[in-house]
């Protein structure tokens, strides 16, 4: 039987080691820490907030594979009233819509976009500077990055064009991801995965067999002592915050002045509330914001929390009356891979590190949004690692025959 070691027990760890393990291998996986999930955990608590306001997107790879294996769950329903109750930023007011010249610009195909400009100039030539700085702004909701202008044309319209799609292609498991992340390591145990959790990997060991290495890119390079995993990623300031809920909040601000989103993890007082006590993300009367304010490098984390308190003021009048709970925090370089102008995710670290090693998550060379990077270079991960050991294994009986 084929056997693969995976590290890392997030989603790709735990995509890589369900792939392996359903296509008939003995399958190991380490996490160092107490629980799975990695960064889709959902913490404990009243307030059951992801890490950040999270989104699983419908037209996504992994949308179909873990709908196939009953690992979707139940979904928070989408309000049908949200379009109505989502509010832009724009020229320091809000306002229900946003610039005609960002629809007109999220209309045109990526392929459209050039990989080797940046989005701003393209952007600008196509629909004029001011409409395309706030395209760029509004993509930062999905980017977490402080300057979406700066990147790639073409890796930024594919987002804006996803952003911008209705109905919306974001939604969110009820509970959390972190129910997610639980149905998966159950079909991972329930396909013989043996789960080794608080148990962290400093060194490959010798004369190990097919490794898939699904940590952090930061953490396989020190795993691996290789200085050249590496790729930009965003810098954001997180805010969560419940509010006692109040007749008339939007359940969405879009900043288009600066990045910035402020999401209702809870649409309250629309259908489809909650029902399940304990799969609510906040007791009733209360309503959950989730916020992400992108900053640049030279930031702190105070000046995105005095923006998401502007845009509070803004959009959630009384909010700090409200406050009945509150949690700000600050990520860096966690949010997944962005690609500067002249790159695309080909040119991002490569899976096969050759020698039986292979790399999965959310910053190496596969594509997708967000964490489906992580999902589809686990699949193929996971794929070279079984095909690579077969070859081994093949090698090992054909030398047995020659002696
Ligand atoms: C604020 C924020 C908002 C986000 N929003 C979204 C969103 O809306 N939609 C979306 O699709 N994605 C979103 N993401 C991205 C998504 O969370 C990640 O892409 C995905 O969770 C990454 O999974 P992963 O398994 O690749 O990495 P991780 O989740 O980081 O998992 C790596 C695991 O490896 C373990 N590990 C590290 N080193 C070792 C070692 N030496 N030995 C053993 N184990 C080790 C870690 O403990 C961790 O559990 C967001 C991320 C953040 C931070």
């Amino acid at each position: 039987m084929l056997k693969i070691t995976v590290i890392g027990g997030g989603f790709a760890g735990l995509a890589a080691a369900i792939t392996a393990a359903e296509c008939g291998a003995r399958v190991s996986l380490y996490e160092a820490h107490h629980t799975l999930g990695g960064r889709a955990r959902t913490s404990e608590g009243p307030y059951r907030t992801n890490d950040g306001p999270h989104a699983l997107y419908n037209r996504g790879p992994h949308w179909t594979w873990l709908k196939q294996r009953g690992l979707l769950g139940p979904l928070a329903p989408l309000p049908l009233l949200e379009g109505a109750r989502l509010r832009f930023r724009r020229d320091g007011a809000l306002h229900r819509t946003p610039p005609l010249g960002v629809l007109r610009l999220a209309r045109r195909p990526a392929e459209a976009a050039p990989v080797d400009t940046d989005f701003l100039t393209w952007a600008t030539t196509a629909v004029g500077e001011k409409a395309a700085r706030a395209a760029a702004h509004y993509v930062a909701g999905t980017l977490f990055h402080h300057d979406p202008g700066s990147l790639s044309a073409a890796f930024v319209q594919e987002r804006l064009r996803r952003a911008t799609h209705l109905p919306s292609e974001a939604h969110h498991p009820r509970g959390g991801w972190g129910q997610v992340a639980e149905r998966m390591a159950a079909r991972a145990w329930d396909l013989g995965v043996r789960i080794e959790t608080t148990s962290r990997v400093d060194a490959l060991p010798e004369g190990h067999g097919p490794v898939i290495v699904a940590t952090t890119l930061d953490a396989a390079r020190r795993l691996l002592g290789d200085d050249t995993l590496y790729w930009t990623s965003g810098r954001t300031t997180l805010i969560d915050l419940a509010l006692s809920t109040r007749r008339g909040d939007p359940c969405a601000v879009r900043d288009l002045d600066a990045p910035g989103w402020l999401t209702a993890a809870r649409p309250d007082g629309v259908r489809g509330r909650f029902t399940a006590k304990d799969l609510t993300p906040a007791p009733a009367g209360q309503q959950l914001l989730q916020g992400q304010l992108p900053i640049g490098p030279d930031r702190s984390k105070s000046d995105g929390t005095a923006r998401a308190e502007a845009l509070l003021d803004l959009g959630f009048p009384g909010w700090r009356d409200r406050t009945v709970w509150r949690r700000d925090g600050l990520a860096n370089g966690r949010t997944g891979a962005v690609d500067l102008p002249g790159t695309t995710w080909r040119d991002r670290p490569a899976i096969d590190r050759g020698d039986g090693i292979y790399l999965a998550g959310d910053q190496v060379a596969a594509p997708g949004l967000l964490s489906e990077v992580s999902f589809n270079s686990a699949l193929e991960a996971a794929s070279l690692a079984l095909r690579g050991s077969r070859r081994r294994a093949l090698g090992n009986h054909l030398d047995l025959k020659r002696a």
